[in-house]
């Protein structure tokens, strides 16, 4: 029996692994060519938090923030949020501030973290650690370095963020 839903809204620029991020959390899998999530608005994922049971429902943009077109209907009633950016992709660290924002906007504030994906290619970062510390100080997040791709720290992003929304 549940007893908590989490509505979990994962932003960042197009590209950066959200998608991916949400497919291997839920389903276990990581796709090179991963496009689109069809046909459905988001993945979930049970958790056992404190004893208690979590149902996590990550939700998907699906492509759409690559036109700066995300719907209300997006934002609608989230609960939590993860604010991902690329280590290789300098414009999508620049936006983190941004997005958070928009969601902070839209649902005012709530429980976030910040998410620096592609780990596993940090020979070509495009970011200083000291710069992804100094914005996670500025924006009061926790800062989770993950590769989706060799599944490091995706699990403890999402339990990290149940445990906060949790705890409020
Ligand atoms: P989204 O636009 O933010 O949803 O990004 P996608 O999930 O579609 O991922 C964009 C590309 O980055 C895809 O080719 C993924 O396979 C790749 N990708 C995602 N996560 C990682 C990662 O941790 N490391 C590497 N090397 N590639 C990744
Ligand atoms: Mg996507």
């Amino acid at each position: 029996e549940i007893e908590v839903a989490i509505k979990v809204v994962v932003v960042g620029n197009g590209a950066v692994g959200k998608s991916s991020m949400i497919q291997r959390y839920c389903k276990g899998i990581f796709t090179k060519d991963y496009k689109k999530t069809i046909g459905v608005d988001f993945l979930e994922r049970q958790i056992e938090v404190n004893g208690e049971d979590v149902r996590l429902m990550l939700w998907d943009t699906a492509g759409q923030e690559e036109f700066d077109a995300i719907t209300r209907a997006y934002y609608r009633g989230a609960q939590a949020c993860v604010v991902a950016f690329s280590t290789v992709d300098r414009d999508s660290f620049d936006a983190v501030t941004n997005w958070l924002q928009k969601v902070e906007n839209e649902v005012g504030q709530i429980p976030s973290v910040l998410v620096q994906n592609k780990m596993d290619l940090t020979a070509e970062s495009t970011v200083t650690q000291e710069e992804t510390e100094e914005l996670a100080t500025k924006l009061n997040t926790r800062l989770y370095k993950t590769s989706v791709k060799e599944n490091t720290n995706v699990n403890e992003v999402f339990r990290y963020l149940a445990e906060l929304y949790l705890s409020q």
